[in-house]
């Protein structure tokens, strides 16, 4: 397997190996950015990356928010991830996924992957033939399976922790919330919401998605392009990154944002900005460590039990509530102490 080690890069990240395979087409980039609290646990990313610069970008990117996403959700685990360049549809046969096993077995479990965007827990199934170190497997194979539902959970229990740090209560009873994408994540949000009597109003691009929620859960669909702005409670952003920008924090119309999507603020500054227009924003790699929380219930070793990942993710609301009590009494962004936090258990390991 050739495979180059770059080295450390600027971001401080302690390994990047790329990786290319000629036979199967793989070209992998693997970033670990952080050990120092345990092994860098991240998913591989499939995606048809325009060139080599902007799927290194993303992976450094990407890996160093998995450090903080870990330390925040009091894992003893680091951050890492990868990315797979090309189209999945074409290049993501079984060889390629064996010859991935085997880039991440080279790592000795400093890495360990899972699935993400453009890669299924069938294909981590085929990882697995070459390297224990790959988690997120099929349940059948005594995995943790898809972790979508955990992810759900985890930021409606934020909900709950936001709704009791701004009204005195966690109930969602009568909020009104919008979703904005009903995915895998977003979908199973939404019935947690109506169980809960919540006013759900629902957007997304895809028709079929939108009609089965609708059909679930009795949600009210509005535009795409308007659920930003839709007058209510909670904005859940579930659907894509850097959704909260200077162009649309004016517009909003809600009290706080909770949502799955990672990265949803398309800078730092835009904490700022959301906090100066009085709308609360429960920091994306806090609500939606669910999932990866399932995940770590999968590495320990009396093996993954869904009722042990339930009790870990619902553990969220005490730790949402204290980034937002901390936020209160410093009178800093949610952000901040969120990262205060997550650093302060990284810099005490
Ligand atoms: P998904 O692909 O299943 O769902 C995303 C949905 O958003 C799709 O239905 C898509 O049609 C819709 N969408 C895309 N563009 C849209 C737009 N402009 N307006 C409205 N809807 C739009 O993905 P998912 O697994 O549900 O993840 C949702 C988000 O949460 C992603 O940002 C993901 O990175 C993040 N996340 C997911 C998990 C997980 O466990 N799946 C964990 C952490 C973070």
């Amino acid at each position: 397997m050739p495979g180059v080690l770059r080295g450390m890069t600027d971001g401080g990240h302690e390994t990047v190996l790329h990786a290319v395979d000629r036979p199967t087409g793989l070209q992998a980039i693997v970033a670990i950015h952080s050990t120092v609290l345990g092994p860098a646990l991240g998913g591989t990313r499939f995606y048809p990356y325009p060139d080599e610069d902007s799927a290194l970008t993303d992976v450094l990117r990407l890996s160093s928010g998995m450090t903080l996403k870990a330390a925040a959700a009091g894992l003893d685990l680091g951050g890492g991830k990868a990315v797979i360049i090309g189209d999945s549809d074409v290049l993501g046969t079984e060889a390629l996924f064996e010859a991935y096993g085997r880039v991440v077995d080279s790592l000795g479990g400093r890495y360990i992957t899972a699935e993400d965007v453009g890669t299924t827990v069938e294909d981590m199934a085929v990882v697995a033939r070459r390297t224990r170190h790959v988690k997120g497997l099929p349940l059948d194979m005594g995995g943790s399976g898809d972790p979508s539902p955990m992810t759900a959970r985890g930021v409606h229990v934020s909900m709950r922790a936001v709704a009791a740090h701004l009204w005195g209560s966690p109930s969602l009873a009568g909020r009104r919330v919008a979703v904005q994408g009903v995915g895998k994540v977003g979908a199973a949000l939404v019935e947690l919401l109506a169980a809960d009597g919540a006013d759900v109003i629902v957007a997304d691009v895809d028709r079929d998605s939108l009609e089965e929620v609708v059909a679930a859960t009795g949600a009210t669909v509005v535009a795409p392009e308007a659920i930003l702005s839709a007058s209510c409670d909670i904005l859940a952003p579930c659907a894509l990154g850097a959704v909260l920008s200077a162009s649309t924090i004016p517009d909003l119309r809600c009290a706080a944002i909770v949502g799955s999507a990672n990265n949803q603020l398309a800078t730092r500054d835009d904490a700022v900005r959301l906090a100066d227009v009085g709308i609360l924003y429960a920091p994306d790699f806090v609500a939606n460590a669910g999932g990866i929380m399932n995940i770590s219930v999968e590495l320990e070793g009396d093996g993954y039990s869904q009722a042990r990942a339930a009790d870990r993710v619902d553990r969220i609301f005490g730790r949402m509530t204290e980034i937002l009590d901390v936020a209160r009494a410093d009178a800093i962004t949610p952000l901040a102490a969120a990262e205060r936090l997550a650093n302060q258990r990284i810099a005490g390991s």
